[in-house]
């Protein structure tokens, strides 16, 4: 289980190592991903709260990546967490995200990344639930959700 000091260790010190990369152009990206999704992805847009499409959502599955779509929450992690945005305890796997301080918009959050295509998620945040503490915040853009649990 990942907890805060974690997080911060692979922040400053460096990310796990992804099981696959996935590299495009800029070009590439607008042509395969939608409007939405490469506005969160590749320009590190924040959706509106409450109006994005995992929300309120707790249906089973797995929630993969929009861009590469490698495996990055299972729902039983989901929680309700009365922010706008989906929230999740922990992530799929350990090497699924990467960590990287944010500074900006005058705040200083910690930047959730996809490991494998270095789509930006969201923010986690150290305010989440026992035993793990913490609060994956994540634009529902930015994932897509698939019913069946895969093993990858
Ligand atoms: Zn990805």
């Amino acid at each position: 289980m990942l907890r805060w000091k974690d997080i911060i260790y692979y922040a400053k010190y460096g990310n796990p190592e992804p099981y696959e990369k996935v590299e495009k152009t800029e070009e590439e990206w607008r042509q395969e991903l939608t409007e939405a999704q490469y506005q969160v992805l590749r320009q590190k847009a924040t959706e509106p709260p409450y109006r994005n499409a995992y929300c309120r959502s707790y249906e089973p599955g797995v929630y993969t990546c929009a861009g590469c779509g490698q495996m990055l929450f299972n729902a039983t992690e989901k929680y309700h967490a009365i922010s706008g945005w989906p929230s999740f305890t922990q992530p799929a796997r350990r090497g699924a995200i990467r960590y990287t301080f944010d500074d900006s918009h005058h705040m200083q959050r910690m930047e959730a990344i996809c490991n494998v295509c270095g789509g930006h998620l969201g923010h986690v945040f150290n305010d989440g639930p026992e035993p793990g503490g913490l609060r994956y915040c994540i634009n529902s853009a930015s994932m897509v959700r698939l019913q069946d649990s895969r093993e990858e």
